[in-house]
């Protein structure tokens, strides 16, 4: 008896203990002492945005859902906190994301992360331990890096202007199944301009994002020149110009790639180019030829207009819009434009 009393007084004892530390502590909660952020690659060599939110102490309680208002916000809520001395505000890398804004609300800290694109789940929070948590974002919009399997020396230094076909309130021509030009001619262009840029060339892209380079629903006149005016204003080396062909007979398909008629090394681009797609996608070979488009005709450099295939087409329509035949004509163009260079 007397022993079961002796344990009963020590486990109060120590429950006791337990318990007034943690009564002390509720008052002295999570102290949000910085913001920062980077762009990391997954193994799989996508591109995401990392957000730190660095704390005093382990964060027990936090979340993160989208806002049901709002489909370019996330809000996450770290629990028993306040926000230190800091700014409440951290601007973003401005691809994925734009900034994320702090605020207290009552014993909770909430941030706000502005996306650029509309939520697609893919993000998520962890614990850092004492560090603090931390905030992933991926994108399907960023791109991932290409790189080409060969060395692309020649490129080395050369000012490159990459003009993605169409754009923003001008979607191009549009496949049987809905896929838009604008979309397949953004996607090759990026691979290149990534190929390119990692090979030491000066990319400079006449739109970096689904937008038109003149102004919605412009003149056709106004949104060419504005383009041609990117690759003269940057004193291009070369202009490429890339294109998806459409026709009103599904059956037709294949590649072409055309340059200005007078121009002797338009011609040279035109055919390095398209030799190197035929030899990569195995289509139809339609040859190079001679044109008068607008953007051909009024870069002051070498320029070129590449019909990558036919949207129009049915088997076409699915290439184009697959990732991997995207990454296969990039590498091709890129390698055209470095025989370009090679002397
Ligand atoms: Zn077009």
């Amino acid at each position: 008896m007397y022993n079961l009393l002796k344990k009963v007084i020590l486990c109060s004892v120590v429950l006791l203990l337990m318990v007034i530390p943690n009564i002390s502590l509720a008052k002295s909660s999570v102290n949000v002492e910085k913001i920062s952020h980077n762009l990391m690659t997954s193994e799989q060599g996508d591109t995401y945005l990392h957000i730190e939110i660095n704390t005093n102490r382990e964060v027990k309680n936090f979340s993160i859902q989208e806002n049901p208002n709002n489909k370019y916000q996330l809000i996450f809520n770290i629990e028993d906190a306040q926000i230190s001395n800091i700014s409440r505000q951290e601007k973003l890398d401005g691809n994925i994301a734009k900034k994320v804004f702090l605020q207290e609300k009552k014993d909770t800290v909430q941030g706000k992360i502005y996306l650029q694109e509309e939520v697609n789940n893919n993000y998520k929070i962890y614990s850092l331990g004492k560090k603090g948590i931390a905030i992933d974002i991926f994108n399907s919009v960023v791109n991932t890096p290409v790189a080409s399997d060969v060395a692309l020396s020649n490129v080395k230094n050369k000012i490159i202007t990459i003009d993605p076909g169409h754009g923003g309130s001008d979607s191009g021509a549009v496949g049987p199944n809905g896929y838009t030009e604008k979309e397949g001619t953004f996607a090759i262009s990026q691979k290149v301009a990534s190929i390119l840029n990692q090979s030491g060339a000066k990319v400079v892209m006449t739109r970096d994002s689904d937008v038109d380079v003149y102004g919605p629903n412009a003149s056709a006149r106004n949104e060419l020149q504005a383009r041609v005016d990117v690759g003269n204003n940057a004193n291009s080396d070369i202009f490429v110009s890339i294109h998806c062909n459409a026709f009103v007979n599904p059956a037709a398909n294949g590649t072409q790639t055309f340059y200005y008629g007078s121009s002797y090394q338009g011609q040279r681009l035109a055919q390095s180019i398209q030799e190197k797609m035929i030899e990569a996608n195995g289509l139809r070979d339609r040859g190079i030829s001679t044109c008068n488009f607008y953007v051909v005709k009024h870069s002051y450099m070498p320029a070129v207009l590449i019909e990558t295939a036919f949207i129009t087409n049915y088997d076409e329509e699915a290439l184009l819009s697959d990732d991997e035949w995207q990454t296969t004509m990039a590498k091709a163009i890129a390698e055209g434009i470095n025989e370009y260079f090679s002397n």
